[in-house]
Parts: structure tokens; sequence; C-alpha cells
């Protein structure tokens, strides 16, 4: 079976993984360079933040992020050589009003990583001690990870790149589906150039609105820019991620560490601006004043392709029997991105699903004629 996906995000590129381990001859499109795009701008922490205020279906693809990585990254580390580090560092919340139901979380809804702890001040400083004295409590994730979420993707492009049933295709927009009688019969590049494939796959991310016309249904996925700043301190100087008022610290193995985020509808603009990085340092120096000391070295803005309550869109399109998606994952991108993966491998292969396809079935994306109100 010939496969084509458009966008070498995490979503096309683990569909790749998950489609060539199975035989399948890939073909993977970007307009620009794989691996550049929101899964490489990133945080990498997997698990929503705060569990219980995303919908089921969110939480569901999430819980496997972390096994499913941990068992590529021992794939494909001997291939690549590259380890993307799962950090298991655990994480603490502050925000007082999330403890009961954070608490309480765990069990209510069978996910066991999310199993957690009240913590005092004086068990608070054991576990991180940097954390500012005007926090007397929180509560503990210990089971909660991050993903080293650029080494990911570079391991998934040096793997992939060797696979002998993949093909990539870099600096190479795909603007046309040819449909006719109901089935995509190929692809085509702005210069004319038609590929020819028996499934095609949309991992377009926060483009992916753009097939709203070849497809006659309203896509609901627009870009929601996200800010970043970078931290460098010694190795492992940050013992555990930290969150208040959905802003976070995220340290790397190696003493780096990521702090973000912002939201913002400004388009396709990943421009950065002096006031919400200012607004990210100040909430990260609230939680940690002790990071004033260590330079930033890096900024950046990613797009979320965000969508109606964050459920990406996995599955078979209404109305054309080859042509897929998986897009839409909005905030959770990197720990839906395995399990959705594979669940759209196994729609695609007429496999057993890993969780109950129905609520991420692309026909619930409304016909295009229909006026909404
Ligand atoms: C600041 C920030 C922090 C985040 N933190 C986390 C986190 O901690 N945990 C988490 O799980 N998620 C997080 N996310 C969300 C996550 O990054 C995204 O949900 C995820 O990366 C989306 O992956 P994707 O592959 O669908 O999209 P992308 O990575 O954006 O990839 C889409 C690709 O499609 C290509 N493309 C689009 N249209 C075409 C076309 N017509 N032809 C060819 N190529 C095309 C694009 O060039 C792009 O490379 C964060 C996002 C941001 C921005």
């Amino acid at each position: 079976m010939h496969i084509a996906i458009i966008g070498a995000g995490i979503s096309g590129l683990m569909s790749a993984l998950e489609l060539a381990e199975q035989g399948c001859s890939v073909d993977i499109f970007d307009q620009q360079q794989a691996g550049q795009a929101a899964s490489w701008a990133g945080g990498g922490i997997l698990s929503p933040m705060y569990p219980w205020r995303y919908a089921p279906e969110v939480n569901q693809l999430a819980q496997y992020g972390k096994s499913l990585y941990q068992m590529w990254n021992e794939k494909l580390l001997p291939i690549t050589g590259i380890d993307f580090q799962i950090h298991n560092t655990g994480m603490l919340i502050f925000d007082q009003e999330d403890f009961d139901v954070g608490l309480n979380y765990a069990n209510q809804y069978q996910e066991a990583m999310q199993q957690c702890d009240l913590l005092d001040r004086k068990q608070l400083e054991q576990i991180n001690p940097h954390i500012s004295e005007k926090f007397q409590q929180a509560i503990h994730f210990p089971q909660l990870s991050n993903v080293r979420n650029p080494r990911l993707l570079q391991s998934l492009i040096s793997y992939l790149k060797q696979h002998p049933f993949v093909r990539f295709f870099e600096h190479c927009p795909i603007d046309q589906l040819i449909v006719k009688n109901k089935m995509v019969h190929g692809i085509q590049t702005p210069n004319g150039q038609v590929f020819h494939a028996d499934h095609v796959v949309l991992t377009s991310g926060a483009w992916s609105q753009y097939w709203e016309e070849h497809i006659h249904r309203k896509i609901p996925v627009h870009p929601i820019q996200g800010q970043m700043l970078l931290f460098k301190t010694p190795e492992n100087w940050l013992p555990t991620m930290c969150m208040n008022r959905v802003m976070y610290l995220i340290p790397r193995q190696d003493g780096h560490i990521v702090c973000g985020s912002s939201m913002a509808d400004c388009g396709f603009s990943t421009a950065v601006d002096e006031q919400t990085q200012q607004n990210i340092l100040s909430a990260c120096l609230d939680m940690v004043p002790e990071l004033k000391q260590f330079p930033i070295v890096s900024r950046w803005a990613g797009l979320r392709p965000s969508s109606p309550q964050g459920i990406p869109y996995i599955g078979e399109m209404p109305d054309i029997a080859n042509l897929w998606a998986n897009f839409g994952h909005f905030r959770n991108g990197l720990c839906m991105g395995a399990s959705s993966a594979q669940l759209l491998r196994q729609l695609i292969l007429k496999q057993a699903p890993i969780v109950d396809p129905s609520a991420y079935s692309p026909s619930r994306l409304k016909k295009q004629n229909l006026v909404t109100q």
C-alpha cells in the first residue's frame, strides 16, 4: 500500500513511522524543512496541563504518550544515535484552586499516571529547593515527564530517511488534491508536479484549514501562536517541571529550561514581542526567583493547530474514500502524537483501534454550505 502524507510535523512523522513499520511505502511532503513548525516549538510535556480542564478524548490519547515514546526511543536510538530524552521530572502545580480536583482526578478517571500528592512547604523544599517562598503548598505529580521534542523530531527524521519504504519531499508544498469520483487520484505541487498514492493523509497542523475548499467541509483549525524562552542553568539544576496560572518551566537533562507560554490569535506570525516575553519571564521568576541569575539563550514562537475543545480530527474524511486526517491537536499534539498516529494506522489498515475512534472522526466536520449560528 502506498501512502502520501502532507505535513512533516509530529503528526506526519509519527504517522509515517507507524505505516512504514507495517510495510506500507510512504511519501512524506513538507512545504519547508521537516520538523520545523509547532512540533519543534512546543514544550514536550507528556500530559495535558491540568488534564481535568480537557475533554476526555484528549486525555485518552495523551495517556499513551510516555510509554509509546519510551518504546520508540529504545527502537530508534541504536539506529539514529539520537536519544530524545524522556525526562522523568514530575510536575509541581501551584494553582490552589486546582488542588482538590487534581488530587481526585487520577482515581476518578483511572489514570494512574496522574496520581498526585499535596505537599506542604517542607516537603516541597525537599522535592525542589528553588521554589519561591510565596508558595507554601503544591500538588506533585511524580510520574509526569517531558520529551525533548526537537530531538524526537530529529530522531524520527533520521530513522525515516534511512527507511527503505520512505521518501522525503522537503520544501515541496502540496496545494491541490485531485479528486474524482470521491477518490483522491493525485496530489499536486504549485509547479504542476503530480504524485500518486493509494491513500493521502493530511497532517498539516495549523495550516489544515487550507483543505476546506477541496473537501467542501468547514475545517475549524487555525493557528494560535505560543511564545517561549529558554534559560541555560547547570545540568539538573531544576529537579521538577513547575506550573502556575498556565505558565510553566520544563527542565531538560542538560540544564536548559523551556519556559512558556502565551496564546495569541495573530495569523501565521511567528514573531516574538517584548511584552509577551516579559509576561512569560515574570511568571517564571515568580515560581523560581533564582532563575534570574542564569542567561536566556533563545526565544521563539510556534503555531498551535487549534480545534474545538482541542480534540484532533483522526480518521477517514467524509465523502472522499482514500483521504485521511490527523490534525487539530492544539496544545497537546506532542503528548497525543504517538497514539494519534497509531490510531490512524489502525484505521487505514483496518486493525483493531487503540481507542474508540468515533469521537475523533472527521465526519464531525460540517458541510460548507450549512449556515452556522
Ligand atoms: C509554544 C508551544 C508549546 C507547546 N507545548 C506542548 C507541550 O508541552 N505538549 C504537547 O503535547 N504539545 C505542545 N504544543 C502543541 C504541539 O506542539 C502541537 O499540537 C503539535 O506540534 C502539532 O503537530 P503537527 O504535526 O500537527 O503540526 P506541525 O508541527 O505544525 O506540522 C505541520 C507541518 O505541515 C506542513 N504543511 C502544512 N501545509 C502543508 C502543505 N500544503 N504542503 C506541505 N506541507 C504542509 C508545515 O510546514 C508543518 O511542517 C505546544 C505548541 C506550542 C506552539
